[in-house]
């Protein structure tokens, strides 16, 4: 992965709650302009990482890294990042537009733009000559933001200059407080760059460009008391982008909605994510919102990460049963690798090509139930017994048991009987083989 496209690290980052570990070293890039969500089952630490991306919780070790430079200590308001809470947190005595446009007015360095030249109000007319004169001069200065390593790499030149006779120690000590003075400087100088609120014409484009985008057009001045759980999500969703954060952070956001609108609201959040281009980090525990959704999952289990991939990496080639059995369905059959080329499981033999596991190493062998095709025993690659059969709506859910004991999940447009002898065939290409777990 390309570091100039990395907007946001975690390096190594844990976290304690007293003695409680809940974050036992996350190392993990999201890229400009991703959906990516953290999945995993309730207490695994998803909320947890999403809190520590926006500022709301500091890890006991590690760093968060945001656009080259080390955010780890900053406070949730000077991050560009902004987050859509469960409850959505709406103010309830104010209209969809004054909740949305919130952020905007109380938000007095708002913009390091000049002032517009039309549209604006008398006062804003008596502060915008002279702002507009200070932010000239302050651009006229050719001086660009350092980045973390920059700074480290002037603070190490200094001592390496000036100061190379020292023992190591001292060079250390002397190179992390020229570090932290280089970094101090730094900060004042970003933050001496002159910045106004928005303009109120401004403000009334941006939040009505955010409704049309939430498709809350016609609503703008409902109490939000008095909207449906779906519109009020949307509307915290408004207010959360029309600030522009380049992160936008959602905690289980579509959890409160029935069915039929979360399925809604995970396609709008996809269009949402593409057409504004902001990068979405979403946390569920709930799999087919993952799958809909993300360009990246984040497999979570017990404060660790488990796998990073697409939809499709994880569900073709999960790492682990844990990772197998949290996405889709799947049946999983002790294995063992005979030789660079087979592996043996329910007492057979199979061709498999490319194992990269060692010979003689015991492993998880992975079969999806939609790959299994039931056959007659004759042209079964394994051989067993129905030992139930259940509608599930489009198809059977068949359990073969096998000679040897197991117990096979098959699914299937063709009802079986219970008790009758069958085969079960697959192609050699959906067996995936996977590293055994403990
Ligand atoms: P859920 O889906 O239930 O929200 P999660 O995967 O998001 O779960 P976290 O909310 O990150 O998990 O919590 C991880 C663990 O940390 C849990 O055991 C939780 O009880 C604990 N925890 C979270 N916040 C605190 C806190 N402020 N103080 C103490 N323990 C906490």
């Amino acid at each position: 992965m390309e570091n100039s496209e990395v907007l946001v690290e975690l390096v190594d980052v844990t976290k304690n709650f007293g003695s409680t570990k809940v974050l036992k070293g996350i190392n993990l890039q999201i890229k400009s302009n991703e959906f990516v969500t953290l999945l995993g089952p309730s207490g695994c630490g998803k909320t947890t990482t999403l809190r520590i991306i926006g500022g709301f919780e500091y890890p006991t070790t590690g760093k968060v890294i945001f656009e080259g430079k080390d955010i780890t200590d900053l406070p949730p308001y000077q991050r560009s990042t902004n987050t859509v809470f469960q409850s959505y947190a709406l103010f309830p005595h104010m209209d969809v537009f004054d909740n949305i446009a919130f952020g905007l007015y109380i938000d007095k360095k708002a913009v390091s733009l000049p002032y517009p030249e039309t549209d604006l109000t008398f006062f804003e007319k008596l502060k915008a000559k002279r702002f507009n004169a200070k932010l000239e001069k302050y651009n006229n200065q050719t001086r660009e933001p350092a980045s973390i390593k920059d700074m480290e790499a002037k603070a190490r030149k200094i001592v390496q200059e000036k100061h190379s006779s020292l023992s190591q120690a001292k060079q250390e000590e002397l190179y992390n407080s020229i570090l932290t003075s280089i970094k101090e400087e730094e900060k004042k100088w970003v933050e001496s760059k002159p910045a106004r609120p928005f303009t109120k014409a401004e403000i009334k484009t941006k939040v009505e460009s955010v409704i049309k985008l939430v498709n809350l057009t016609g609503m703008e001045h409902r109490n939000v008391s008095h909207l449906s759980g779906g519109q009020r999500q949307r509307v915290a969703i408004a207010r959360a982008i029309v600030l522009r954060p380049k992160m936008l952070l959602l905690d289980e956001s579509l959890s409160a909605l029935d069915l039929k609108l979360r399925k809604e609201m995970q396609y709008e959040l996809k269009e949402l994510q593409k057409s504004t281009g902001i990068t979405f980090v979403f946390v569920t525990h709930d799999q087919e919102e993952a799958l809909t959704m993300s360009d990246k999952i984040v497999v979570m289990k017990d404060g660790y990460i488990e796998q990073i991939g697409t939809a499709e990496e994880i569900y073709n080639e999960p790492v682990n049963r844990y990772v197998a059995n949290f996405i889709g369905d799947s049946n999983i059959i002790k294995g063992e690798i005979i030789d660079p080329k087979h592996v043996k499981f329910a007492g057979k033999t199979f061709l498999v090509p490319n194992i990269k596991f060692a010979v003689d190493q015991t492993v998880d062998v992975m079969l999806r139930p939609e790959d299994l095709d039931i056959v007659y025993p004759s042209k079964g690659k394994l051989l067993g017994v129905v030992d139930s059969i259940f509608f599930k709506g489009v198809f059977y859910e068949v359990d073969v048991r096998l000679s040897e004991g197991s117990i096979v999940t098959i699914h299937t447009t063709d009802y079986i009987p219970v008790g009758k002898d069958v085969g079960i065939s697959f192609d050699t290409e959906d067996i995936t083989l996977m590293e055994e777990m403990e």
